[in-house]
């Protein structure tokens, strides 16, 4: 337990951020300077260290204390009533007390909570070069040259789709199948075990269709330019339920105007020809099979059932299939696993050749399985991730492949961050379109969100979103109530 003790909570939610980039599962406690000042020296003792951040006009002091005794202080200037200017400065004072009483030094400094590629987006707006960007990076947030300068190519990768689109007239479809042959360890999202659902996936899948035929209305006169369907896992649907759902979308929609169409098919056990074939005849572009390590004790561990071998013939058959932009998913400091785990993974990686490879960095999030038995891995994972993200990156270059797509969680060890590469011209523009949030992305299925634009005069103002039920049997009785808040949503947005 950690305790922080403040004398104004305005930047509370920052101070907690940092702390957890050092120590992202560590409980912090708060309180205000009074509680504290009575305290015994036995009772400091009851948490690992106590942060304490007094906050003044002129400037603001933080220190480390450990059993009552200060170990490090620091000092962020100027006013903190200025929140624009102080923030980051805040930021970047705890960053570094952190840093010096950690030892450690996280790639991207005090950058949290922001998306890396907006700041260099934003610099790319205003004329700077990639130098300049990249400078802005390290002087302002202490981020790592090798970081700033990922952020900053995938900001040039980003603009040229973002371009390549019309906000007004374009948008996306995701579709959510919130299934799953097995609960993976890590997972937070909504997965139901397709084998206890089993019952419930024909009403689903109608549900789903009806969905799909109103959001195709309220989008009568727009083009579709990327469709997504993801979930769970998509192919845990048997071959004929994801033919309906995808036959649904055949006739529901003009895809005249479609770029790309992606299928999850993520969990190499749930994929068969049958599966594949369905797939291509129905239009799909692109698909995921993500093994996410090709260690079979790791596969274990993390609760898939499935094996190496498995994922080989998955790609394998998707390649028969006819599939030419196949993507792959990893995920580095996964139980157990070190540097040279990593390696032969790559290894195995590189001889299937993937269009694309996603590499995640493992999160430790509430809602999953790992946060409530932490104790028992927190000694095996996340070992030396930044070494296995660096020899991801490598081979994903000597593939042939660019970063095109970035993004950061909360609670990711080491403060460290989930990347795409892609083979030039194979990217998935969905992803950069729903990551940087500038489409409306329309979604349909239990849990999923659909994201409006409102613009004026080109410019995104502000984006509301429109969020479904998760539980898979609201959703099916309540539907009439999602399309009610669809059409709420756009009658109320501004586009122009
Ligand atoms: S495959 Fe994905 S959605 Fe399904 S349980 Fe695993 S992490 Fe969750």
């Amino acid at each position: 337990m950690i305790l922080l003790v403040q004398n104004n909570n305005e930047y509370e939610n920052d101070l907690r951020t940092m702390i957890s980039a050092f120590f992202p599962v560590e409980k912090i406690r708060t309180a205000v300077p009074e509680e504290v000042a009575d305290y015994k020296r036995e009772i400091f003792g009851e948490f690992s260290f106590v942060l304490t951040a007094l906050f003044d006009e002129s400037s603001s002091r933080l220190r480390i204390e450990e059993k009552g005794y200060v170990k490090f202080s620091a000092y962020a200037y100027g006013n903190f009533h200025d929140r624009k200017r102080f923030r980051n400065r805040l930021k970047l004072a705890s960053y570094r007390l952190l840093s010096e009483y950690t030892g450690k030094v996280l790639p991207w400094g005090s950058l949290t909570g922001m998306r890396p590629t907006k700041i260099a987006t934003a610099g790319l707006e205003k004329g700077k070069d990639r130098d300049e960007i990249i400078d802005y990076f390290q002087t302002i947030y202490d981020t790592s040259y090798e970081k700033a300068a990922l952020a900053t190519d995938v900001s040039y990768s980003e603009k040229r789709i973002i371009d390549s689109v019309d906000p007004i007239s374009d948008y996306c479809l995701y579709i959510g199948i919130p299934f799953c042959p097995t609960r993976c360890l890590y997972c937070s999202f909504a997965a139901y075990p397709i084998n206890e659902y089993e019952s419930k996936v024909g009403d689903y899948v109608d549900t789903l269709k009806q969905e799909l035929a109103f959001i195709s209305y309220l989008n009568r006169n727009r083009r579709l330019v990327a469709i997504y369907i993801g979930g769970g896992t998509p192919t845990a649907l048997s071959a004929s339920q994801l033919g309906d759902v995808m036959k649904c979308v055949r006739e529901s929609f003009d895809l005249s105007d479609l770029r790309e169409y992606t299928v999850e098919a993520g969990r190499p056990d749930s994929i068969t020809r049958e599966k594949l074939e369905v797939m291509k005849s129905f239009g799909c572009t692109r698909i995921s099979i993500n093994p996410q390590t090709m260690n079979e004790k790791t596969l274990r561990t993390i609760g898939r059932a499935h094996t190496p071998a498995d994922i080989k013939r998955a790609f394998m058959e998707a390649r028969k299939a006819g599939f030419k932009n196949i993507n792959m998913d990893i995920i580095a400091g996964l139980p157990g696993e070190l540097p040279e785990d990593m390696s032969y993974t790559l290894d195995e990686i590189e001889e299937m050749r993937p269009e694309s490879l996603t590499v995640h960095s493992l999160a430790i999030k509430r809602a999953a399985e790992l946060k409530e038995q932490y104790n028992d891995y927190k000694a095996s994972i996340n070992q030396e991730t930044d070494n296995m993200i660096y020899l991801a990156t490598k081979r994903a270059e000597y593939m042939g492949m660019k970063p095109y797509y970035l993004y950061r969680q909360k609670n990711i060890a080491g403060n460290l961050e989930n990347t795409g590469f892609a083979i030039p011209g194979r990217e998935c523009i969905y992803n950069v379109l729903i990551m940087e949030e500038k489409l409306d992305t329309f979604a349909a299925g239990a849990g999923a969100v659909t994201r409006l634009m409102n613009m004026e005069n080109g410019k995104v103002t502000r984006i509301d979103r429109v969020e479904n039920v998760k539980n898979v049997d609201e959703y099916i009785g309540r539907l009439d109530e999602m399309l009610e808040r669809k059409q709420l949503g756009v009658d109320g947005r501004i586009l122009c």
